[in-house]
């Protein structure tokens, strides 16, 4: 995929909406339009790189701006009990969008599947399902549920 054909690219540009949480000049972080939890958005680094694999030494100062705005982010957005990061590589990683991009969002109890992650765009063997699976399993070992 080009940059020009690139989903995330637009975004940074401002071509498409998104629903910015921070900017600086390296560093944007904005909400997932399919959000997984009440709090669910997205660190991306400026300049296009297309996943964690295709990283090198040139993208080390990024890697570590992304990572430590992650509890500060998360902390602004109301994630006071903390919070999970997720990173997907690869299409076996479950990775949609191939421009770089740590998810942070909480691991609410509790917490559903939301209806539009639940229709045909997204099948059962899914990383997200398996997440939301997980945290099922987890919740019923706990007696939550
Ligand atoms: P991945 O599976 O690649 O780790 O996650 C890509 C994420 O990007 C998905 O959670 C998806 O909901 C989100 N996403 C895809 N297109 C857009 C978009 O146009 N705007 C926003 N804000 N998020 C998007
Ligand atoms: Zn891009």
């Amino acid at each position: 995929m080009s940059v020009t054909d690139c989903i995330f690219c637009k975004i940074v540009a401002g071509d498409i909406p998104g629903k910015r949480v921070y900017e600086d000049d390296e560093v944007l972080a904005f909400h997932d339009i399919h959000p997984i939890a009440p709090v669910h958005f997205m660190i991306i680094p400026k300049a296009h790189v297309e996943s964690l694999a295709h990283c090198g030494p040139a993208e080390q100062a990024v890697l570590g701006r992304m990572l430590l705005l992650a509890p500060k982010l998360a902390l602004e957005q109301g994630l006071h009990d903390g919070f999970r990061t997720m990173i997907n590589t690869g299409r076996g990683g479950g990775q949609e969008v191939f421009h770089l991009h740590v998810h942070v969002f909480a691991a609410v109890r509790g917490w559903r599947i939301p209806r539009s992650l639940s229709d045909s765009r997204i099948g059962p063997t899914d990383s997200w399902c398996g997440i939301l699976q997980t945290d099922l399993i987890l919740e019923r070992q706990n007696g939550f549920i």
